[in-house]
């Protein structure tokens, strides 16, 4: 006789965007087929019994580089171990290299190694010779471009003329132009009057790169994004003062999303001078002050998404300051951090997380209602997550090739125990039963979306 399910999720407290119920899921392939209380359990492949625990969307991780201590088979799997079924990947462009080219190999990649459902963002480096592909990108499915307007010296930076002539491509294409909003020019110069002062780099890191050189490039790349008629996201907001221009052009209408990082919400310039090269990132860890507004703006709908950022660098805490590379490993750890740092501190609800992690994303990126809620008919991408199971993060039981996590010895109340995408379970327990390449390419469709 044909099952009826393959799987039932029972008793669980499921959570949207919008309410928390508590109900029975039934999958069917790789689909929620029914969502509603008592479903019978006869000729049902497996029944998951989720009593007391979360049952949420997966996690849409928008932010990752797949290029460090994981590729993207290693990637995913460490994001699969923290709740996340679905990864948007930042596709480097550098210099020289032609970014059709560049999304070719990471989609081949990703389809060769994911065990996770994946999309692509485009990053240019250099888009005097970069921009004319875009419209190309549009055809592989990618419609969303980074740009630097920081490391200058790196020559990563892009100027004035061409943000305005890659966001004008860009939004003509119907497309999203993200940045890394930091003054690249005014932070080379403080950093280099201070290598000539001879002061500690690690104790003036982030007064090198104050919040006001944070706000000023976001609100030059949303005046540049308005005249150009491109809509913006602003990749890891840190600072109290990057909150304001965001929040204006909200307000007179323009699209603008806005996106922070589990480090920003949680860590601060006091663990920078404790962890030295472990802790940089950029933009650099802030102030209690701007934390706390980081959150105040979640609460008040200016920031619509939560994504990792996840940059995994082999770096040692004893590695020189000024040499080591930005960067730290957060997919893996992003749910349970966020979870403990806005939920059981009293910033948000279970609702809003699901909102900033699944929701908002799936929204913007044109993947909404087939992930980022729970919805009949919606894929079955599903985390579970256990609210009263205390962990302590420890770098040897999490999954990145990273040596170290910036959050070692950090105890969290919640943990993600079961992670499932297309009705497939991932990791159950710690334990991982998905398969690199069963993963899939996804198109991203850029909505303009209230969140
Ligand atoms: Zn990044």
């Amino acid at each position: 006789m044909a099952k009826t399910y393959d799987v039932i999720i029972k008793n669980g407290l499921v959570v949207t965007g919008t309410k928390i119920q508590k109900t029975d899921i039934g999958i069917k392939g790789e689909k929620i087929a029914a969502i509603q209380s008592s479903l019978p359990d006869k000729e049902v492949g497996r029944v998951i019994e989720a009593s007391g625990k979360y049952v949420m969307p997966g996690v849409i991780d928008v932010h990752t580089h797949p290029v460090y201590e994981d590729d993207m088979g290693g990637l995913a799997v460490t994001a699969a171990h923290g709740g996340t079924t679905t990864l948007i990947h930042y596709a480097y462009a550098k210099p020289g290299m032609k970014l059709v080219d560049t999304l070719h190999r990471f989609k081949d990649e990703g389809l060769k190694k994911s065990c996770l459902d994946f999309a692509i963002h485009g990053a240019l480096f250099d888009p005097a010779n970069q921009v004319e592909e875009i419209p190309k990108a549009f055809r592989l499915g990618v419609t969303s471009f980074k740009m630097f307007m920081t490391y200058a010296k790196l020559k990563w930076m892009t100027d004035d003329y061409w943000l305005a002539a890659a966001m004008d491509l860009i939004g003509a294409n119907g497309g999203l132009a993200m940045v890394h909003a930091e003054n690249g020019l005014v932070t080379d110069y403080f950093e280099d009057r201070s290598l000539k002062k001879r002061e500690d780099p690690k104790k003036v890191f982030v007064k090198t790169r104050p919040d006001y050189l944070e706000a000023e490039a976001i609100f030059r790349a949303i005046t540049i994004a308005t005249v150009t008629h491109c809509p913006l996201y602003v990749v890891h907001l840190s600072t109290a003062k990057g909150v304001v221009p965001v929040q204006r052009a909200r307000e007179e209408g323009q699209v603008v999303y806005a996106e922070s990082c589990p480090q920003y919400l949680s860590l601060t310039d006091r663990d920078l001078q404790k962890k030295g090269p472990l802790a940089k990132i950029g933009p650099p860890l802030r102030f209690d002050s701007d934390r706390f507004a980081l959150w105040q703006a979640i609460r008040g709908g200016i920031i619509d998404v939560i994504a990792s950022d996840h940059a995994p660098k082999a770096k040692k805490i004893d590695d020189p300051f000024f040499e080591a590379a930005y960067g730290s490993a957060q997919a893996e750890t992003m749910l349970s951090v966020a979870y403990d740092e806005g939920i059981n501190s009293g910033w948000i609800g279970p609702c809003q997380l699901v909102r900033l992690l699944s929701e908002n994303p799936a929204k913007i990126f044109g993947f909404y209602p087939k992930k980022g809620t729970i919805l009949k008919g919606s894929d079955a991408d599903l985390v579970l997550f256990d609210p009263t199971e205390i962990q302590e993060i420890r770098q040897k039981k999490l999954h990145s090739g990273a040596p170290y996590t910036v959050y070692e010895g950090r105890k969290c109340l919640g943990k993600p125990v079961l992670t499932m995408q297309r009705g497939k379970i991932v990791v159950e327990n710690g334990e991982m039963k998905g398969s690199p390449g069963s993963g899939k390419f996804l198109s991203t469709k850029i909505k303009k979306v209230k969140c």
